[in-house]
């Protein structure tokens, strides 16, 4: 069996962008809509962050992937297009970023309809990619998400490596992630709605991401960085993404890729033996009572 990680690669690196935009607070309250300071805090990142981060990534000849929610994608279509002619992959983010297990079955599906139509309309393709607004799958999303043709999920926690699920319509790839790879919790401050109080040293940031970039590296793991741009676009969090790129390109041993190119060498690579059912955390009614 071929290893997951080629050539004289042994571990992987992927930078990737949630372009939340207004979405992630209009899913709290959509009457946040009329509150112009609080939505231009957001609107930064499709407007300014996107293109420093193109920037940024076009120094380094380095291919990212970038979740968009549909409501983004509409609101913004020129965005999209700007990283899809750069050459990088879009990911479905939801359509409004509303967590998914608020949801029924019924209104689960139309997020996902609503978002494949709106990235589909804009870039001409669908995307092989989901990650789950605030990385919250249920237990019924990775079915929907095989069923939908997608490829491969970027939203558990519960391993440091690629592996593949097992779901109702083949295999899908999971690329997990990590809430201390996230920018969310070093930067995101907000009085209202309150999603964060934190505005952290980029130098912070830059020690703790590359401590476990290498030491998750020295052990074959993935590396997957979660940024926002209206978080991480601005000036000082650019260039800390860069040097952490100048970090990990100076290591050698690390294949820097998109996650659709990482998750379909999952799915050549990952014998079918080796598929893992889908982690349904069920309870006993003895200990629980019947729910
Ligand atoms: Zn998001």
């Amino acid at each position: 069996m071929t290893d997951l990680w080629p050539g004289e690669t042994r571990a992987g690196f992927a930078l990737t962008f949630d372009v939340d935009a207004e979405s992630a607070i209009l899913a709290v309250d959509p009457r946040y809509a009329r509150r112009l300071t609080t939505m231009s805090h957001q609107a930064y990142g499709p407007k300014v962050g996107v293109p420093r981060i193109l920037r940024m990534l076009e120094r380094h000849g380095l291919r990212s992937t970038f979740f968009v929610p549909g409501l983004t994608a509409d609101r913004y279509p020129a965005t999209v297009e700007a990283i899809v002619a750069a050459g990088h992959e879009i990911g479905h983010h939801g359509y409004s970023h509303v967590q998914l297990h608020r949801l029924d079955e019924g209104e689960e599906r139309r997020e996902l309809e609503r978002g494949m139509s709106s990235l589909e309309r804009i870039t001409g393709t669908l995307p092989t990619g989901f990650r789950a607004p605030w990385w919250e799958l249920n237990d019924r999303t990775p079915d929907l998400l095989t069923e939908y043709g997608l490829r491969y999920d970027s939203s558990m926690m519960d391993d440091d490596r690629p592996y593949l699920l097992a779901t109702a319509h083949g295999p899908l790839a999971e690329l997990p992630v990590h809430w201390m790879l996230d920018d969310w919790e070093q930067y995101a401050f907000l009085p209202e709605p309150n999603v964060g109080t934190v505005i952290e040293s980029p130098a912070k940031v830059l020690d703790l991401w590359t401590s476990e970039l290498d030491a998750l590296a020295d052990e074959g793991g993935m590396f997957i960085v979660t940024a926002h741009p209206f978080l991480s676009g601005r000036p000082s969090r650019v260039a800390t993404l860069e040097r952490l790129v100048e970090h990990a390109s100076a290591r050698g041993d690390l294949w820097m890729a998109s996650l659709a190119e990482v998750a379909e060498r999952a799915h050549q690579t990952i014998a079918a033996g080796e598929q893992r059912a889908v982690p349904v955390c069920t309870i006993a009614e003895d200990v629980y009572g019947k729910r």
